[in-house]
């Protein structure tokens, strides 16, 4: 038996590489355990980006290592965390067998199988070639979304963070194969959203063709195209040409997810975002003036070093701004490696803590007040599961990701197009009534 555990950590980035892994382990013998005590082979797929994310794994790396003590297994790390500390994190939990980077997953399935099929103790030679390799499909066979990673890597270096130091350069895949991969998607049938994947997917570009070349061609080849999205974009990189791609292509979702990260210019130039204020502003101006129903959500990190009560104060401005439909808020914490690390880190927890509280407040008012807005209005929803707290109603999501409730049988298969009217807003989730269904 070769039973394995899989655990992910993260971005929607890694979520697609352990799809790609988990599909290359079915494929060689490997056969899912059902329950982590139970797994010859325990990987961790990890994430450097925020310390709670590290601090986590290592509370899991504590677990199995108690764990080996009554069953024997196979403890491979893989992803960013051991891309960051190599064999420092097997000094640190011997227990620790195996060392994936980043740079290693394509070779880490190859080893797998090698040990599948020879049944031979796994041990990884050869490490760290630094050339990223995608893998051909990132999606489980049955779902009905997917997600198809375009390009990897970063150029940007912000300083807070560490992606570019675990994550490698940028570095975008070749058309054929995203295009085979869709493909693929597609003709299994199933497939009713693809989410184009990277760490700012709109600097991709291979040879002549850039990210709305790529969407053009995308839909040359694909009319029948699903909804498309993308994640996550830079807003140096959100070219005119980009807008103007979503607006000639309904199947785009009218979403966009772009951090801004900050309101104060002063701190944008201490975090290297490489734009200021106004251009954001003026960005979001003509992404609304274009794209009127598109639904406009971001980062903001707080906290920074050197931010003052009117840097805060600027970003608070900013939000009621650009009134964003959703804000992912959190405090900067340090990260080792990173520009920023040698800063000096000048606001308090406790400043940091009230800063974040009052950032989320502002923004539940703005969402919930943007939400109420759109009462009565008719929206398609890609209808997810059967509600399980009322199995006769369904669960859906808008283009925009918003939850949306609606009546429904239960013989309907998640999965289908729904045209849904907004009746009601309850806490963050629409409850709608049907007036059509895609055939
Ligand atoms: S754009 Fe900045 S925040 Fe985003 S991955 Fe690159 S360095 Fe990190």
């Amino acid at each position: 038996m070769n039973r394995f555990w899989l655990e992910t950590y993260g971005c929607q980035m890694n979520k697609a590489e352990s799809n790609a892994l988990e599909e290359e382990m079915l494929d060689s013998g490997w056969i899912p355990a059902d329950a982590a005590e139970e797994a010859d082979l325990v990987i961790l797929n990890t994430c450097s980006v925020r310390l709670s994310a590290e601090n986590r794994i290592w509370g899991r790396l504590g677990y199995f290592k108690k764990l080996k003590e009554t069953h024997p297994h196979t403890l491979a790390v893989m992803g960013c965390m051991a891309e960051r500390l190599k064999e420092d994190l097997k000094k640190a939990v011997p227990a620790v067998d195996v060392i994936v980077g980043t740079f290693q997953k394509a070779d880490f399935a190859r080893l797998l199988r090698q040990a599948a099929s020879a049944r031979h103790a796994l041990t990884l030679e050869d490490p760290c070639k630094e050339i990223y390799a995608f893998a051909r499909r990132h999606s489980r066979k049955n779902d009905f979304r997917a997600f198809v990673p375009i390009m990897h890597g970063c150029d940007n270096f912000c300083s807070y963070c560490i992606v570019p130091y675990v994550r490698g350069r940028e570095v975008s895949r070749d058309p054929h194969s995203i295009f085979e991969e869709i493909a693929g998607l597609l003709q299994a049938g199933r497939v009713k959203e693809i989410t184009l994947l990277g760490q700012n997917v709109n600097s991709y570009r291979f040879q002549d063709m850039d990210f709305p070349g790529l969407l053009d061609a995308l839909f040359q080849r694909f009319p029948r195209a699903p909804w498309i999205r993308f994640l996550t974009s830079h807003p140096k990189d959100f070219s005119p040409a980009l807008i103007a791609c979503m607006k000639n292509h309904r199947e785009m979702c009218r979403a966009i997810h772009l951090p801004v990260q900050h309101g104060s210019d002063t701190i944008l130039r201490a975090m290297n975002r490489q734009y200021t204020r106004g251009a954001y502003l003026a960005l979001a101006e003509r992404i609304r003036g274009e794209l009127p129903d598109v639904l406009l959500s971001t980062d903001i990190l707080i906290g920074f070093p050197g931010e003052t009560e009117k840097d805060f104060q600027d970003t608070l401005d900013l939000m009621n701004e650009v009134r964003f439909d959703d804000a992912f808020t959190y405090y900067y914490n340090p990260r080792e490696g990173t520009a920023a690390w040698n800063m000096q880190d000048t606001v308090c927890e406790k400043l940091k803590l009230e800063r974040l509280q009052t950032l989320i407040a502002l923004q539940r008012e703005i969402s919930r007040t943007r939400k109420r807005q759109r009462l009565g209005q008719t929206v398609r929803v890609l209808a997810e599961e059967i509600s399980k707290k009322n199995s006769a109603e369904i669960l859906g999501r808008t283009e925009g990701d918003e939850m949306v409730v609606f009546p429904g049988s239960t013989k309907k298969f998640p999965g289908g197009f729904h045209t849904v009217r907004l009746d009601e807003l309850r806490g963050n989730t629409f409850y709608a009534h049907e007036i059509e269904v895609e055939k």
